[in-house]
This record gives C-alpha cells, sequence and structure tokens, in this order.
C-alpha cells in the first residue's frame, strides 16, 4: 500500500470523531467520518419521504443519489446532498437513529464501499466507523477499537447535543445509544465488532488529552 490506513471502529459516542480528528490533524492524514456518509443517505431518505427501514422504498433511489464529501479550507469533512451542506443537518438526534437503520441493509453498504476506499487508495487516512478494519480496509496497518462504558458515552453524547443546541433528555440518549449499538452490533452484515489485530483501546477513565496521546502512541508505533 502505497498510503498509510488507520482504522478506528467502535460504539457509538466512544469519542472515535474527536479522537480521529484530532490524530488527523496533528500527523497531517485526511480524517474519514465514514458515519456521515450513512447520516446523509438517511437524510435523503426521510427528505424523500421514504422510511428508512423500507429497503425495497430505499433501494432503487441509491443509484441517483447526489452524495459528496468535501474538504473545507478548516480542513473538516462537510457532506453535501443534491449540492447542499448537509453538515449540520445529519447531526439531528433523530438521524442518529436512521442511519443505523440504512447501514443495516446490504446495498446501501455494497453502494458506500468503493466511495470509502477510494479515499484510502488515495490517501494517508484515519478512517472511523463500524466496519473499517473488519471490512471496509482490512489492510490497514493499524486497527484501534475504541470503547467506553454506555453510561459515559451517553454522557459525552448528550453534552456534544447540548452544545449544538438540541435539548434531549440523558435517560434518552442513553437508551438510544444502547438501541443503537444493539442493533449495529447484531447485524448479519459488516456488524460492529473489533477485529482481531486491533487494539482495543477503554476510553472511560481517560480524558481527552490522555485518549489522543494513547492513539498517537499506538499509531506511532506501528508506522
Ligand atoms: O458514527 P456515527 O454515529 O455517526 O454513525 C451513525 C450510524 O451509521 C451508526 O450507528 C452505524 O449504524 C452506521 N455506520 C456503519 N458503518 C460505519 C459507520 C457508521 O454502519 N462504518
Amino acid at each position: 500500500m502505497k498510503y498509510v490506513s488507520v482504522a478506528i471502529d467502535g460504539p457509538s459516542g466512544a469519542g472515535k470523531s474527536t479522537l480521529a480528528r484530532k490524530a488527523a490533524a496533528i500527523l497531517g492524514y485526511l480524517y474519514v467520518d465514514t458515519g456521515a456518509i450513512y447520516r446523509t443517505v438517511a437524510l435523503s431518505a426521510v427528505r424523500g419521504g421514504i422510511d428508512p427501514a423500507d429497503a425495497q422504498a430505499l433501494v432503487p433511489t441509491l443509484e441517483q443519489l447526489d452524495i459528496r464529501l468535501e474538504y473545507g479550507e478548516d480542513g473538516l469533512q462537510h457532506m453535501y446532498l443534491n449540492g447542499e451542506d448537509v453538515s449540520e443537518a445529519i447531526r439531528v438526534h433523530e438521524i442518529s437513529q436512521h442511519a443505523s437503520t440504512v447501514s443495516a441493509i446490504p446495498a446501501v453498504r455494497a453502494f458506500l464501499l468503493e466511495l470509502q476506499r477510494d479515499l484510502a487508495r488515495k490517501n494517508n487516512v484515519i478512517m472511523d466507523g463500524r466496519d473499517i478494519g473488519t471490512v471496509v480496509l482490512p489492510q490497514a496497518q493499524v486497527k484501534i477499537f475504541l470503547t467506553a462504558s454506555p453510561e459515559s458515552r451517553a454522557h459525552r453524547r448528550y453534552l456534544e447535543l447540548q452544545q449544538r443546541g438540541q435539548d434531549t433528555q440523558f435517560e434518552t440518549v442513553l437508551r438510544d445509544i444502547i438501541k443503537r449499538d444493539e442493533q449495529d452490533t447484531n447485524r448479519p452484515i459488516a456488524p460492529l465488532r473489533q477485529a482481531q489485530d486491533a487494539v482495543l483501546l477503554d476510553t472511560t477513565r481517560l480524558n481527552l488529552e490522555q485518549s489522543l496521546q494513547a492513539i498517537l502512541d499506538i499509531i506511532r508505533e506501528r508506522v
């Protein structure tokens, strides 16, 4: 492989995107948030009046789907749906659950696979998701499985939603995180699981700085 690939997988709210983004900025790698791509498909379904669970209705629309991933001057990944920047719109709480629902449809996963692999063929990447180390980039030089207790993950998500001005109860966030983990772990295709050669990193008792340091250490040891 010409470029370095770092795969970071794990359950919702483990801090994958924050940590991957920071590590990528330090190392000069491209940060790819694959959850944002599934979220954009979910948003497209909702806007088109399609039930995200209705594979028969959703799959035929994939061919016409205009999804683009672009990097702004800020170096951040922006998602475009039919030319519109939907990077904020996909962060709404309901879209999280819908993303998990559409991501269980095999045709949706197959449709997005090349898009993700293509980015890794052309860049040094830190890619985060659920199946990066197991399915998307099984040859990645570095694989990290990032996790934390459901309560601490829900707490982080809750604070993040509050910061975005979204008024949600902590209990709702915790319940939804547990439900989404269950759905992502038990789906027949590309379920959330730790790759055999992935390093397990539990951040329950680590703060942001310590977690970032741990990730950088793991990457630098291997690259
Ligand atoms: O990471 P994020 O919470 O934004 O992902 C939203 C949903 O997209 C996840 O709950 C999961 O079902 C799905 N997803 C996936 N595979 C990935 C990334 C995300 O199935 N590689």
